[in-house]
């Protein structure tokens, strides 16, 4: 019987492109709510719309901002 039968297969995993929709917004207009991890938009409605800094890079969302207390 021929036994040439060398059969070189392609791996499974390849180098992947990368996606930049994957790739997680960090712009300076989205941050994120330190207690609920809820992204929050700074862009547009700056106050009164749910985005409440309470340090250099802390936001919180207005819900647990007053949840927590820090709005009355
Ligand atoms: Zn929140």
């Amino acid at each position: 019987m021929s036994s040439s039968a060398i059969q070189i297969s392609a791996p499974p995993s390849g180098p992947r492109p990368i996606e930049p929709s994957s790739v997680p917004d960090l712009t300076l207009d989205i941050v994120r709510c330190s207690r609920c991890q809820q992204s929050l938009s700074l862009a547009s409605h700056s106050t009164a719309s749910g985005v409440v800094q309470f340090g250099m890079n802390s936001y919180y969302c207005h819900r647990c901002a007053s949840k927590v207390g820090f709005l009355r």
